[in-house]
C-alpha cells in the first residue's frame, strides 16, 4: 500500500516541486534552504510552518551535519514525519452502541462521498451502518446519500427536502437504537454564508443527540477539500467556533491537491487527520499515515 500512496501523491505540486527543487539545486547550501522554504509555502505548508522547518534544517546545517543534499532531504523527511506523527489517530468506532459521527463541513468538500466511503468500510467489517441525512438543506444532498444507501444495502433515514435536521438526527439515532446498529453516520448542512443559522442547526443536532446518549457525538468529523489550500485552515478555524470537531478527513489529495495543507493543518490544530480522500472510488478513503503521506510526497 505504500506504493500506492506513492503513485496516488507523486503529481502533487508539493512532490514536484520537491523534485524539481533537488535537481535544480542539487549543492547544499543556504540558497538550497531559502529555496526549499519557498518550495514548502508554495506547496501549502503556510509560512510559519515552513520557515520553522526549514529554521531547524538550516542550524543542523550549519553545524555540519548534513554531507549533501541527500542527507538533507533525510532529515526534512524526518521532520515533517514529526509534524504528522502527532495527528496520526485512527478513529475507533468500537465500544459505543452506536457509535455516533456527526459529519461536518462546507458543501463540495466531499462530505457525501466520504460519508459513503466510511459506511463501506465499515460494513465491510461487518459492522451494522445506518445514514442520517441530515443535509436537509439541498434536496440533491439526501438523493445522493439515498442512492447511496440503496446500492449499498445500508438503511438511510430521512424526512425529505426542508425537514428538521436535527428531527431527522434524533430518528436516525431512535432508529439506530432499536436496530441495535454500530455506526450512525449523520450527514450536516454544509453552508458558510449563514453561519449564525448553521451555528444554531449544529448546536441542536448536539443537543438532541444527547437527550438519547450523552456521550454523543463520539466523533465530529470535518471534512476539508485538499485544493483549497490555505483555506482550508481558515474553514477549521471557523468550524471550531461553531462545533466541537474532533477528527479531520483531507479530500482529494490526488490529482491537483498540494499535499502541504496537511502539515499546516496538523501544525495550527493538532487535530486527528482521521482519513486522506486519495481518489473517488470506495477506497480511496485511506486511514491516515504520516510515514507513507510523507514519502507519497517526496521525490
Ligand atoms: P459535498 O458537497 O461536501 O457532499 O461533496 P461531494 O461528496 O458531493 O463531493 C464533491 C466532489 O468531490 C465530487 O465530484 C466527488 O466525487 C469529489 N471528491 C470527493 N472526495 C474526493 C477525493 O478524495 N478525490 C477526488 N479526486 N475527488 C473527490
Amino acid at each position: 500500500t505504500k506504493r500506492s500512496w506513492r503513485e496516488r501523491l507523486s503529481g502533487n505540486a508539493f512532490a514536484r516541486g520537491l523534485s524539481s527543487l533537488f535537481v535544480r539545486h542539487p549543492k547544499l547550501d543556504d540558497d538550497l534552504l531559502d529555496e526549499l522554504e519557498t518550495t514548502l509555502i508554495t506547496a501549502d505548508v503556510g509560512v510559519e510552518a515552513s520557515s520553522e522547518l526549514v529554521e531547524g534544517l538550516r542550524k543542523r546545517m550549519h553545524k555540519r551535519e548534513f554531507a549533501d543534499a541527500p542527507a538533507l532531504l533525510a532529515a526534512l523527511r524526518q521532520a515533517l514525519v514529526a509534524l504528522l506523527k502527532p495527528v496520526e489517530q485512527p478513529l475507533d468506532v468500537r465500544g459505543k452502541q452506536p457509535y455516533v459521527v456527526l459529519v461536518v463541513g462546507i458543501n463540495g468538500a466531499g462530505k457525501t462521498t466520504t460519508i459513503g466511503k466510511l459506511a463501506r468500510r465499515w460494513r465491510d467489517e461487518k459492522r451494522a451502518v445506518m445514514l442520517a441525512a441530515g443535509d436537509t438543506f439541498r434536496a440533491a444532498a439526501v438523493e445522493q446519500l439515498k442512492t447511496w444507501g440503496e446500492r449499498n444495502q445500508v438503511p438511510v433515514i430521512s424526512q425529505g427536502q426542508d425537514a428538521d435536521a436535527a428531527s431527522v438526527i434524533f430518528d436516525a439515532l431512535q432508529a439506530a437504537r432499536s436496530r441495535g446498529t454500530d455506526v450512525l453516520i449523520a450527514d450536516t448542512a454544509g453552508r458558510l454564508h449563514t453561519q449564525g443559522g448553521l451555528m444554531d442547526e449544529l448546536g441542536k443536532i448536539a443537543r438532541v443527540l444527547k437527550k438519547i446518549d450523552d456521550a454523543a457525538p463520539h466523533e465530529v468529523l470535518m471534512v476539508i477539500d485538499g485544493t483549497t489550500g490555505q483555506n482550508a485552515v481558515n474553514q477549521v478555524r471557523q468550524f471550531r467556533q461553531i462545533v466541537g470537531v474532533t477528527g479531520l478527513v483531507v479530500t482529494k489529495l490526488d490529482g491537483t491537491a498540494k499535499g502541504g495543507v496537511v502539515f499546516a493543518l496538523a501544525r495550527e490544530f493538532g487535530l486527528p487527520i482521521r482519513y486522506v480522500g486519495l481518489g473517488e472510488t470506495a477506497t480511496d478513503l485511506r486511514v491516515f499515515e504520516a510515514e507513507a503521506f510523507v514519502d507519497g510526497l517526496l521525490p
